[in-house]
């Protein structure tokens, strides 16, 4: 298909035309969660964001290599160099192995991710499993000059950075009103300046994370990682870099340093960022007691919810709105996003009942030739995925005014009109049926049974038993079962 995918470079702060380095591959990119507590809706957004660009590139046909980290060690509770590590307190609370906290939450994430049907990554590397890479570039980033050793731990030289680079150019941030906004430093700090961020830190005799290094027995700065892996894994120029807006400033402008400092230029092409869920405006948090985890979405056992809300309720809602939007929880959005999202199932499950006719009306004849495109360009103008949501309600419309004689389709429109609806609202937006196993189950008992009446009703045919299967017939009918004689045999289905 033609290429033309347009998508929104933070760094350019332009939509650009994605073109792949090494195409038909493409590297991209997205930090992952730091595994410390439950998954909540803030991780559902860059999740299903990045997924949803993962299955369109590989829909038009590239070969993606997507590395999506775990954070188990560095990411400390003041995200500046200071404070507990997030894995380390948990584990102490809970006189837990840091890893075991680790294990438990990680596992977590992926069983939330697979109920809202995120696809897992090709590469899910842990921060504790690259310790070494991560020291790799600590050296060479201390070698060209941008970082200086202080007390066993190292620090990057923000100040020097800027002079040859310029720091900041991601956030649009400045470094003299960096440093006039920061605190003053007291005497006791190691570092020079108080906007340079830890590359290695000394750990603390109570720290049990810990490792060998030139400059202490320590652990790395949580920046480090992304880089370091992000370069192990995709090279030291790659396609794209994501992960929500929260992250531009410190994480992924200390990332672009990093880069730039130890190999000389950038190794990111396009930087792409999910903006943030609010609740009732409000920045969710769990300091701000505003936090509801995903699992809580999905039994509805929180104070904040009226109800529970299944995933594709919540791989809906987040869908309705455009990544780089804001999008504020309220039960009333959650429920509308259920019903949105139980009117597309409908809608494409009654597509089995329209009957088809010799030729199309113009109207729908109109319709269904343009939606397959009309879908794409949305896409591809940086995934507009609530325009692709509103031409699939329109298909809706259609298959109700089809079904109530108001319209007709000819079978080629129909095949097209189901293919289109099944690409984009399964492949493409990653939504699935919920009927739950229960339901399925019953399904599959009650279509047993009908089998076996149909037998009968067959043998009384053989025996010419002509009342008793009229009868069988009618009383299927007044179930809602619709029974036809073809040529191979007995078919039925049974109609809403
Ligand atoms: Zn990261």
């Amino acid at each position: 298909m033609e290429q033309n995918f347009l998508i929104y470079n933070t760094l350019t702060r332009h939509k650009e035309l994605f073109k792949p380095l090494h195409a038909p591959n493409v590297g991209m990119y997205v930090c992952g969660p730091t595994v410390y507590g439950d998954a909540h809706l803030g991780h559902a957004r860059p999740a299903i964001t990045f997924d949803i660009l993962f299955r369109y590139l590989k829909h038009q046909g590239y070969k993606v290599r997507y590395v999506r980290n775990i954070t188990d060690v560095g990411h400390l509770e003041h995200d500046a160099d200071e404070g507990d590590d997030k894995i380390e307190k948990k584990a102490r609370l809970e006189q837990l192995e840091p890893m075991e906290i680790a294990q438990y939450y990680t596992n977590r994430y992926h069983d939330a991710m697979e109920a809202l049907n995120v696809l897992p990554p090709s590469i899910e590397p842990h921060a504790t499993g690259h310790i070494i890479e991560q020291e790799e570039l600590v050296k060479e980033i201390l070698a060209n000059g941008y970082a200086y050793e202080s007390n066993g731990s190292v620090y990057f030289d923000v100040v020097k950075y800027d002079k040859d680079h310029k720091y900041g150019i991601l956030s649009g941030r400045n470094l003299t009103d960096m440093i006039n906004n920061s605190r003053e430093l007291n005497g006791v700090s190691e570092k020079h300046n108080q906007v340079d961020f830890a590359l290695w830190k000394k750990a603390q005799p109570e720290h049990i994370m810990r490792w060998p290094s030139p400059w202490s027995v320590g652990f790395p700065g949580w920046h480090c990682e992304c880089t370091a892996m992000g370069r192990k894994y995709l090279g030291s120029h790659f396609d794209i870099h994501g992960g929500g807006m929260d992250l531009v400033f410190p994480h992924h402008e200390c990332e672009i340093a990093q880069a730039v400092a130890s190999q000389g230029d950038q190794m990111v092409h396009y930087w792409m960022h999910n903006n943030m869920i609010t609740i009732n405006g409000q920045k969710m948090g769990k300091s701000l007691g505003n936090f509801i985890t995903l699992e809580q979405f999905f039994t509805g056992n929180h104070e904040s919810l009226t109800q529970a809300y299944s995933p594709m309720t919540i791989r809906f809602f987040i869908l309705s709105a455009h990544y780089r939007g804001t999008v504020d929880f309220s039960n009333e959005a959650l429920i509308a996003a259920q019903k949105g999202y139980e009117r597309l199932m409908n809608g494409i499950s009654d597509i089995d009942r329209i009957q088809v006719s010799k030729e199309c009306d113009a109207e729908t004849d109109k319709f269904v030739k343009a939606l397959r495109q009309r879908c794409y360009d949305a896409m591809n103008d940086d995934l507009q995925t609530p325009l692709v949501i509103s031409y699939l309600f329109e298909a809706c419309h259609l298959i109700n005014n089809l079904l109530d004689h108001k319209a007709q389709i000819c079978a080629e429109c129909l095949k097209e009109l189901s293919e289109t609806m099944n690409l984009f609202a399964f492949d493409l937006l990653g939504l699935k049926s919920e009927k739950g196993a229960n339901n399925d189950a019953r399904e599959e008992a009650y279509g047993k049974v009908v089998d076996m009446v149909l037998q009968l009703r067959t043998k009384a045919k053989t025996d010419k038993d002509w009342a008793t299967s009229d009868q069988i017939r009618d009383a299927l009918a007044n179930a809602g079962f619709e029974v036809k004689d073809t040529k191979d045999g007995v078919t039925w289905k049974l109609n809403k």
